[in-house]
Order: C-alpha cells, then sequence, then structure tokens
C-alpha cells in the first residue's frame, strides 16, 4: 500500500446525493480495494496513481480540513454534507491522519448535518464528537453476513463481525441506522431479525417496493431515492436485457453476468457498460443473482 501526502485546494465537492448537498473526500484511493468499487474512475485525476490498481494507493488530502474552515466561512446557510462519496472515510490511513475526525469537528462548529458512509468499525472512534454534532446518520456497509463472501468482493475491508458489532456500538451512542436492500422485503427482514440487528435498524426497504418493474427505471430510482444516493452512484447489475436495459434507463452503470442465464455475449444489445464473467462471489450470495444494485454502502439484491 503506497500513502502519499498531498495538499488540496477544495473540500466540499457539489453533490445531486440526495439529502446531501455536498460531499467530503478527505483521501483519493481507497484501500479497502473492493472488487465492484465504482469509485476507480477516481484515478484519472491522481498525478501519480493513474496506472496503478485500485487499492493499492491512497493520498492524504492533509489540509482539508482547512480549507473546509475557509469554505464554511463563506457559506450563508448550513447544509448536510457526506463523507465520503469516493472514499471510505474511515479506511486504515485515517487512524493515523485522524482528517475525517478533524473535519467532522468543522462541520459541528459551523452547525453542519452529516451523512458518514462507511465500511469501517474505526468509526466508533469518533463516536463522542459524533452525539455532539448537529443531524448525524451513520451508514454501514454490510454486503453479505458470510466473511468468506466479504473476503472475495472486499479482500481489504474490515471483516463483518468487526462491523457488525461496530453498528452495536454506534445504535448505543444513539445515532439512527437504516438498511437498505433489493432483496425481498420479508427475506431482509427475516435475515436482521437472525442476525439480531432487526431493532437497530429504523429503516428497511424491500426489492418489492416499487410498483413498475424492469425494463422500466423506476424500481431502480425508487431504491436510489430511499437509499438517499445519486442513481449516478449505484450500479446495477443482472443477468438478463431488462435488466440492462432499466440500469440505462436509470442512469446507472448497467453491469452483466453471463454465469446464470444467458452469456456475456447475448447482453451485449442491451449495452451493459460492462459484463463479469466470474460469478463465484456473487452465486455465493444469491444463489444465482437477477439483479444486484450496488451503491456506495449497500449492495441490494434480488433474486430469481
Ligand atoms: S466501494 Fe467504497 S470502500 Fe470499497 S474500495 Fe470503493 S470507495 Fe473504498
Amino acid at each position: 500500500m503506497r500513502t502519499l501526502e498531498i495538499t488540496t485546494k477544495t473540500a466540499l465537492v457539489r453533490s445531486r446525493i440526495p439529502g446531501a448537498a455536498y460531499v467530503i473526500n478527505p483521501y483519493t484511493g481507497c484501500s479497502h480495494g473492493c472488487r465492484y468499487c465504482y469509485a476507480v474512475f477516481m484515478r484519472r485525476y491522481s498525478r501519480q496513481h493513474q496506472a496503478w490498481p485500485w487499492g493499492s494507493f491512497v493520498e492524504v488530502k492533509t489540509n482539508i480540513a482547512q480549507v473546509l474552515r475557509r469554505e464554511l466561512t463563506r457559506k450563508r446557510r448550513s447544509t448536510t454534507a457526506m463523507l465520503s462519496s469516493v472514499c471510505d472515510p474511515y479506511q486504515p490511513v485515517e487512524a493515523r491522519y485522524r482528517l475525517t475526525r478533524a473535519c467532522l469537528e468543522v462541520l459541528r462548529e459551523y452547525g453542519w448535518g452529516i451523512e458518514i458512509l462507511t465500511r469501517s468499525p474505526l468509526v466508533t472512534r469518533d463516536l463522542d464528537l459524533l452525539r455532539t454534532c448537529f443531524d448525524v446518520t451513520v451508514g454501514f456497509s454490510i454486503p453479505t453476513d458470510d466473511d468468506r463472501v466479504r473476503a472475495v468482493l472486499e479482500p481489504m475491508a474490515p471483516p463483518i463481525p468487526e462491523r457488525l458489532a461496530a453498528l452495536r456500538d454506534v445504535h448505543a451512542a444513539g445515532i439512527r441506522m437504516g438498511v437498505v436492500t433489493s432483496k425481498k422485503h420479508a427475506l431482509a427482514a427475516q435475515t436482521l431479525e437472525l442476525l439480531d440487528y432487526a431493532r437497530f435498524m429504523e429503516v428497511l426497504i424491500g426489492e418489492e417496493d416499487s410498483p413498475r418493474h424492469k425494463p422500466h427505471p423506476d424500481p431502480l430510482w425508487q431504491a436510489a431515492t430511499q437509499l438517499g444516493v445519486s442513481p449516478q452512484y449505484t450500479a446495477y447489475v443482472g443477468d438478463n436485457p431488462d435488466d440492462i436495459l432499466a440500469a440505462r434507463a436509470a442512469g446507472m452503470v448497467a453491469v452483466g453476468v453471463g454465469w446464470c442465464v444467458r452469456p456475456c455475449h447475448e447482453l451485449q444489445s442491451a449495452q451493459p457498460n460492462l459484463c463479469i464473467d466470474t460469478p463465484e462471489a456473487l452465486l455465493t450470495i444469491v444463489g444465482c443473482a437477477a439483479a444486484v444494485a450496488v451503491k456506495k454502502s449497500y449492495i441490494l439484491i434480488a433474486t430469481t
């Protein structure tokens, strides 16, 4: 893992994510290295690491809290900022640099709302601070309850048991939480019950919570809206052309899977953004995935 200290000219970036007017990314690059990461495109904004594999480098914006303070001083109104959209704000380097914490302190000082999206239990380090912030939401990514699957999909991200333990801590700190999934609502609810986490979640969104169906984009939009995420930050993964057409109509990244009903070349007429030929991880999750929508912090799954 290569860590490089850099400086930045901007901290707040305008966002179209519902519920978050701005995003803040203290780091460029993400050492979690998730296989499905949608943020790989960020390499092209790096001077040093354009050709490096995603997950092998992190650029540390050492002055971001100072820049953020300067920007907030100029804002007339407070609103909400999300940490983060193209990195995990609590990836391992945060333990050393504490940039996310420094940004939270500035946001608190200016009375801004805060939305955190992470895979890392390191967020619990900042519970003392978050308890005193204005309007805080903490979102955790827990795409599977099977840590063997996690090891395939998110090889360098924290193990699932550690994330579940962190969820308990976050809840105990009085911070509101929810789960969003496109699994059947009842199935997702059952899973939460089995894990004994249903009592911690205020929101559960399931696959059947949309009246229109693929290839119409409505179900995908509804999932994105209720997630509070822009479609542009969502990838929809499916095994038939309707999945791909729905994803494209919704403005999401369309990903075809070639191991279920049709091989990848039969999906090409629908023009997916990419096709996946290595099924093991997704097959392990759902048996045979009909559709998986991947958002920064959530994986939504519908089965055939
Ligand atoms: S999906 Fe999120 S946590 Fe995983 S590598 Fe990408 S930015 Fe990091």
